[in-house]
């Protein structure tokens, strides 16, 4: 059953990377943040953040640990969740630069480019300008990060790179109840993704709320 919109219960994935400092910035956002490693957590959680790591070993682990259906499943059935980096690798629908047979969560109608940046980038900062984000630009950390290359008419482009050879290039969308950065926001003291993200969660629950009781109401007595 849901829980209450002011308390949402968001998972982060926890089969490898920086899930610890995930679970500080929800919990700085009101949630209750817990680790998802087994299908039973998957199905207790309002929310789920995808953290960065390497995008091969979390798909292989998720297979083994049993959790890619149920992932795939929740995806599918409207679980809010937000990919970082490596997370956003898995909840893309197609994937360049990857090994043949690397499979994704999917659910983001996006074709994304892994290690985009170059081989010899593996990591840098950079100021990029992100849509309805409330203050300045958003500085932004990025560790051998994708790019979206492609993204279907359903998204919505929320943050592109400003400046530099890579101006203009997107690393940020929205489709529905997924979000999903190149960037690790959870590296910065910067909270604006993951209040984005918690909104998100909370808007969905209250929605819930309300299509429960609509049915209630629908209900013969
Ligand atoms: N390059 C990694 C991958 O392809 C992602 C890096 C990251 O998450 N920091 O999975």
């Amino acid at each position: 059953m849901s829980s209450d919109p002011a308390r949402p219960v968001i998972g982060v994935l926890a089969l490898q990377g920086d899930v610890r400092e995930h679970l500080a910035a929800l919990r700085e956002q009101g949630a209750e943040a817990v680790t998802v490693r087994r299908p039973e957590e998957l199905a207790a959680v309002d929310g789920l953040v995808l953290p960065g790591g390497e995008s091969t070993t979390m798909v292989k682990l998720a297979a083994r640990f049993g959790l890619l259906e149920p992932l795939r499943a929740a995806v599918r059935g409207g679980l809010p969740a937000y990919g970082s980096c490596a997370g956003m690798i898995l909840l893309a629908d197609r994937i360049l630069d990857a090994p043949p047979d690397q499979e994704t969560v999917g659910g983001l109608d996006v074709t994304v480019r892994r290690n985009a940046f170059g081989r010899q980038v593996d990591s840098f900062e950079s100021d990029i300008a992100f849509e309805g984000l409330p203050g300045e630009r958003l500085h932004a950390v990025f560790i051998r990060a994708p790019w979206v290359e492609e993204s279907g008419e359903g998204v919505d482009v929320l943050g592109r790179v400003v400046g530099g050879p890579a101006d203009g290039r997107i690393v940020a969308v929205r489709q529905g109840n997924l979000v999903a950065t190149s960037f690790h926001p959870e590296l910065t003291g910067d909270r604006r993704v993951h209040a984005m993200f918690a909104d998100i969660v909370r808007h969905h629950l209250a929605e819930q709320a309300g299509a429960e009781t609509g049915n209630e109401k629908e209900m013969p007595s």
